[in-house]
């Protein structure tokens, strides 16, 4: 299949997951707000922001608790939501006095509705790429799909953004409306809600919210204005371009990128993007279950042989890997950007202060000047 055919069903894909209503906006009393709340759990199981010590976190929402807008982003990622960091999905018994001694047995879970309220856009944003790889022609991850199609994202725009936000030059924004069912922004004594596809609809419906408003123009600044807050930027215009093994190659560039590193893992745990997952079997006694886990590319065991052997076992190795993946071979593979939508949570929260902003720079240095003329 050549690259051209990938692309659009890439692009497809991503459409697929949106159903297109007519876009309409709503206002939403604050006044009413909890009202429509306590409706909408007769239907859904809410989760929004709470905050817990210092930050903000995703939280089910019992009746009474109202999801707490006050916050820049999530201190983890919305992406738990979907794909939660453990998540057991067979059981089985040792027991060999048991019939079923032996035999795994699906877990059984709840995928009733869920509404996530209040995700920053680039949360949402960065679903629909890990999407792309829980979703192909191949491969359909159960899990992750009965999930998806279970919740419903009910987006916040950013008008504050962090100072370590990059998401305009991400191929993202703080009003950017990809993956989300609405978009709600702050507007005083309401909230706005532009609603944007069928599940949005019944959301609203749900929350007897529907009354209508002329409010384009509080997207329209709300957008403007918020991304001229945004001074963080990254370079990507060459990355597509660039020469896959000579950026591989550059040992040099790669002892400076790592050489503090101390391979936590923070970054890739933190990242709505990264979707690398292990299968683990836990046994307590005669009980067992298989589990799946967040892994992380960061860590040395992660590509560990059962030879021995490690294909990546240095932290230079492992450091390019996650760069190289997020942003020259997801790149090359999908044509959708960059695998980053700019949340600046890795910026914030790496101990030793690697930067991605600084490493896509470098990458992008790489690229032709004429991308056409190597292309072509
Ligand atoms: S958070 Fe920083 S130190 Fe930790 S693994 Fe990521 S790059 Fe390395
Ligand atoms: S790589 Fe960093 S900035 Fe990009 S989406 Fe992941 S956590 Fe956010």
């Amino acid at each position: 299949m050549d690259s051209h055919r990938i692309n659009q069903l890439t692009h497809q894909r991503i459409n697929q997951s949106r159903r297109d209503t007519d876009m309409k906006i709503v206002a939403i009393d604050k006044k009413d707000w909890e009202k429509g709340l306590d409706r909408l759990r007769e239907a859904y199981r809410l989760i929004g922001p709470v905050k817990e010590d210092r930050y903000h976190y995703f939280r089910e929402l019992p009746q009474g608790q109202a999801p707490d807008f006050d916050f820049f982003n999530t201190r983890i990622s919305a992406k738990e939501i979907v794909y939660p960091q453990s998540e057991d999905l067979f059981e089985y018994t040792l027991d060999e006095t048991k019939e079923d001694y032996h035999l795994l047995k699906e877990v059984e879970k709840d995928y009733s509705p869920k509404a996530v309220l209040g995700i920053r856009p680039c949360d949402a944003k960065a679903v629909e790429l890990v999407k792309l790889n829980f979703d192909t022609d191949d491969y359909k991850d159960p899990y992750w799909l009965r999930a998806w199609e279970a919740t419903t994202f009910v987006g916040l725009a950013c008008d504050s953004p962090c100072s370590t936000c990059f998401c305009t030059t991400a191929g993202c924004g703080p009003y950017h409306e990809e993956g989300l069912d609405v978009l709600l922004a702050d507007d005083g004594d309401r909230y706005v809600a532009k609603v944007l596809t069928e599940k949005g609809e019944n959301f609203m419906k749900a929350a007897g919210w529907t009354e209508g408003a002329e409010a384009e123009a509080r997207f329209e600044s709300g957008k403007s204005a918020a991304e001229e807050k945004i001074v963080s930027t990254v370079s990507t215009e060459k990355l597509r371009s660039a020469d896959t093994l000579a950026l591989h190659g550059n040992e040099e560039m790669w002892e400076d990128i790592s050489f503090s590193c101390i391979n936590c893992g923070t970054c890739t745990f933190v990242c709505p993007t990264c979707w690398c997952f292990d299968i683990q079997d836990e046994v307590h006694g005669k009980q067992g279950r298989r589990m799946r886990n967040w892994d992380s590319c960061m860590f040395p065991i992660f590509t560990v042989h059962t030879t021995g052997h490690n294909p990546r076992g240095t932290k230079l190795q492992r450091v390019r890997q996650r760069f190289m993946h997020k942003l020259k071979y997801f790149v090359d593979k999908y044509d959708a950007g960059i695998m980053c939508v700019g949340c600046g949570r890795c910026v914030q929260q790496c101990p030793v202060n690697i930067d991605i902003r600084r490493v896509c720079d470098l990458m992008d240095r790489y690229g032709a000047t004429d991308a056409c003329a190597v292309e072509g």
